[in-house]
């Protein structure tokens, strides 16, 4: 296993604070020419192409590192010119299919403005901007975004994906249905804005189909009143892993949509860096974002508080600001390989299931399964509809393997066995966000959608791209 510290796997208790360390790369001898094309070998090659999951690594023949929504239509006209497939990278958090020097990457992490309108509750992006990025600056007017569960994603991926907040999910929806304009380059090489009236095809299949019609170079959408929440994340010994899950599946059934949560089990290597409750060990993690009155939180909170005595108990009263600290998300870059589900319930059976294949006698030390509440808002239609297809679901499953290459067949086959042992209780879907490298085939996107959506996308795609110049992502087929 390569050396995995404290902050790759999980910054426990505070660790959330801990600024990046990810490397600068090479000082610039002199100011890049625009608009920023970079070829291999180039300066500024290799950082652009920083990624979070290095569990593949971009090598595309072009770097267009992007400033503004021209240089965004540059890249693509100058593609299009060429025959050649064009991906887009923010963060580098969801790789998908490999990218090869037959490519052109547009690189978006230099377009990271945000704009915060207070008056009409609204958040414009640009196409590299960050959770984090939102949040700051949306919090002095007492708003808040539908975060993910740590700062360092990429607004605009997470959005078009879904976008599951552990935070506000299940009481206003998927961050993609409270999106109002998106300003995207299509594969005519074209910029426009796309909104519920412009074109109606476009804005369902861009929220919840990701790259697949086009980039966007900047997003609008709403905020709500929220400026703090109860909750963080309660770490039980993996000897009570069974006890917390039994009792957390009956108590989903009792909470308000106030109510998020999720709880993961985990294995945390014996290295420097941990601290000694975590160093080795096998937990139980519950994650908790309670939004309303703390005393009221705390009440619902108690049944599950009071399952074992916890090793760590780090719910309380927070700014919104640190919604990273619920799940306190690896910061620097890791090697993770990762496999999802969506379960339409969680039973007796499926808890035994989980925690004999992922819990502290599991066959192999998976770091992270996580299990994540889904129903609410996510479960109903929004005002205006879109491609998110997972309202059907009551449970996320996503699990992560933080491992070097030496352990990617072990760790590969303990996630197939694991999905294969909770297909009873699988809708049959997939969350796109969650979707790995080993779910990027074409057959695997298609569990992201229901078979009506599915089609209702491929006749988008064939409109807005036939050639399916936008083909490097979780490809939907034109
Ligand atoms: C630690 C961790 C925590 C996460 N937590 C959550 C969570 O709580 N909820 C949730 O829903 N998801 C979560 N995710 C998943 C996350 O939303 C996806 O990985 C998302 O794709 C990240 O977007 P990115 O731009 O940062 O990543 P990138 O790898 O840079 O991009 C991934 C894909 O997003 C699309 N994309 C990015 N930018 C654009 C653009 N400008 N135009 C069009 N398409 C674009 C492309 O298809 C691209 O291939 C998490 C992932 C990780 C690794």
């Amino acid at each position: 296993m390569e050396h995995v510290n404290r902050r790759t796997v999980l910054g426990m208790a505070g660790a959330a604070t801990i600024a990046t360390t990810i490397p600068a790369g090479p000082a610039l001898a002199k100011p890049r020419p625009q608009p920023h094309f970079l070829k291999p070998g180039d300066l500024g090659y290799a950082e652009e192409l920083r990624v979070f999951n290095l569990v593949q690594t971009p090598n595309p023949g072009l770097v267009v590192a992007a400033r503004t929504a021209g240089d965004v239509r540059n890249a693509v006209r100058y593609a299009a010119s060429h025959d050649a497939p064009v991906a887009v990278l923010a963060t580098g958090h969801q790789p998908s299919v490999p990218i090869g020097r037959d490519a052109v990457l547009v690189s978006t992490r230099a377009m990271r403005g945000v704009t915060i309108d207070a008056k009409r509750r609204i958040a414009r992006v640009e196409a590299g901007a960050l959770w984090q990025d939102v949040v700051d600056k949306a919090a002095p007017a007492g708003l808040a975004p539908l975060v993910g569960s740590t700062g360092i994603v990429g607004v605009v991926g997470y959005t078009l994906g879904g976008g599951l907040s552990p935070t506000l999910g299940r009481q206003y929806g998927w961050a993609a249905d409270h999106v109002r304009r998106i300003d995207v380059v299509t594969a005519d090489g074209r910029s426009s804005t796309v909104t519920a009236t412009s074109d109606p095809d476009l804005f369902f299949g861009l929220r919840g189909g990701k790259s697949n019609f086009g980039l966007v170079t900047a997003i609008e959408f709403d905020l709500f009143p929220v400026t703090t929440f109860y909750g963080g994340s309660i770490v039980f010994a993996g000897a009570d892993a069974a006890k917390l899950l039994h009792a957390y599946r009956r108590w989903v059934l009792t909470v308000p949509e106030a109510m998020s949560s999720s709880v993961a089990l985990m294995h945390f290597p014996d290295q420097d860096g941990f601290p000694p409750p975590l160093r080795g060990k096998a937990v139980a993690m519950l994650r908790i974002a309670y939004v309303g009155d703390a005393a009221k939180g705390a009440a619902l909170v108690k049944p599950l508080r009071e399952v074992a005595t916890p090793i760590m108990d780090g719910v309380s009263q927070q700014p919104y600001t640190a919604f990273g600290a619920i799940h306190a998300d690896p910061v620097d870059p890791v090697t993770a390989f990762e496999r999802t589900g969506l379960l339409s319930e969680l039973t007796a059976e499926t808890v035994d299931a989980l925690v004999e294949m992922a819990g502290p006698g599991a066959p192999f030390p998976i770091t992270l399964t996580e299990v994540r509440h889904l129903g609410g808002a996510l479960a109903r239609e929004p005002e205006v509809p879109n491609a998110v297809s997972q309202r059907d679901a009551a449970f996320t499953v996503f699990m992560a393997g933080i491992t070097g290459p030496d352990g990617a067949q072990a760790a590969r086959a303990a996630q197939d066995a694991i999905i294969k042992r909770l297909r009873p209780w699988s809708t049959g879907g997939m969350y796109l966000n969650f979707m790995s490298v080993d779910e990027a085939s074409t057959d695997a996107v298609r569990h992201a959608y229901k078979p009506g959506v599915y089609q209702r996308l491929r006749k988008l795609k064939r409109r807005v791209d036939p050639c399916n110049m936008f083909r490097l992502n979780h490809n939907i087929l034109p």
